[in-house]
């Protein structure tokens, strides 16, 4: 007789779910808790195999955790919000919910077809408002202490699609999405100001057992430095003091910042960035203003990590 895989793994699936093997009851106080996550697949509508590379891994581990006797919390869900499935919803012309939710329906199976030992009974889907409802909560404690502000800053806009992209979604200063060039946009948003809170989370990264490039990359992206403000004051060539002052719009000054202060002797010159006020309003004042307005265009279609790389 052929060993039927198909029949097999169904039934020895459906006894253990029927057993409730992975539910982690909380409650339970006579064994050591161990929380072990993995990260949520998006609900792209199917699961390949770099999904089962990721999980596959967490899997053994949680069961080698419950064969120590440990009480392993192993949660799945699934990080549905986004472009893509906005993307995926205009391209076959449906509810970008129906499509999620379709999607999750079908990789439930997948996941489940492959014996993951997920405790299902925590499930989250982000896309879910008793999900978003704690994300609101959240925001709310934030902005009630001080740490959610509005303010002006300057984004990369694709004026074909309307939208907003990510750093991640410009792709040689052309949007991911259409291939548009990219434009820079001044516009209202939220900021957290996890600024406040550098020093703890840097304090927290040395504790702990990560690769130290890891621990590197995260403490670039908290993005602590010290270092001087330093003023650099204007005059315009050829122009008077005058002029100066209508064109710069009573802006004096460039202030930088420099981790390193002590090399200021050798600056041969500054570089205003394509976003900074004083380009526009010192524009009309310049002689080479083709090449200027050149070089802004290109540039403010960069990201910020470009634009430090050159
Ligand atoms: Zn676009």
């Amino acid at each position: 007789m052929a060993y039927d895989h198909r029949d097999i793994e169904k039934k020895a699936q459906e006894k253990w779910a029927g057993l409730n093997l992975y539910s982690a009851d909380l409650s339970d106080e006579s064994k050591e808790h161990y929380y072990l996550l993995t990260e949520f697949p998006y609900p792209s509508g199917d699961l390949h195999i770099g999904h089962w590379y990721a999980f596959a891994v967490t899997d053994i581990y949680a069961r080698m955790l419950r064969m120590r006797g440990k009480n392993v919390l192993f949660p799945i869900g699934f990080d549905a919000f986004g472009l893509p499935a906005e993307n995926a919803a205009m391209k076959h012309g449906l509810d970008p919910k129906d499509w999620t939710y379709k999607n999750m329906e079908r990789m439930r199976g997948q996941l489940a077809s492959m014996g993951a030992s997920f405790d299902w009974s925590k499930e989250v889907v982000t896309c879910d408002p008793s999900y978003y409802q704690w994300t609101q909560w959240l925001f709310v404690k934030l902005f009630e202490h001080g740490l959610a502000e509005r303010r002006e800053a300057p984004v990369k806009w694709c004026p074909k699609d309307q939208t907003v992209l990510a750093n991640e979604q410009v792709v040689d200063g052309c949007c991911e999405r259409c291939g548009t060039p990219v434009e820079e946009k001044r516009l209202t948003q939220w900021f957290l100001k996890i600024t406040d809170y550098a020093e703890r989370l840097l304090k927290g990264l040395d504790a702990l057992p990560w690769r130290e490039e890891i621990k590197e990359a995260q403490r670039a992206w908290i993005g602590k430095s010290e270092g001087a403000k330093i003023k650099f004051s204007l005059q315009l060539a050829g122009g008077s003091e005058q002029e100066l002052q209508t064109a710069s719009s009573n802006l004096q000054a460039v202030e930088v910042f420099t981790t390193r202060p002590d090399t200021v002797f050798g600056a041969t010159y500054v570089v205003l960035a394509p976003e900074h006020v004083l380009v526009s309003s010192l524009l009309p004042a310049v002689s080479n203003k083709k090449e200027v307005e050149a070089y802004v265009s290109a540039t403010v279609k960069k990201t910020e990590r470009e634009r430090s790389e050159n």
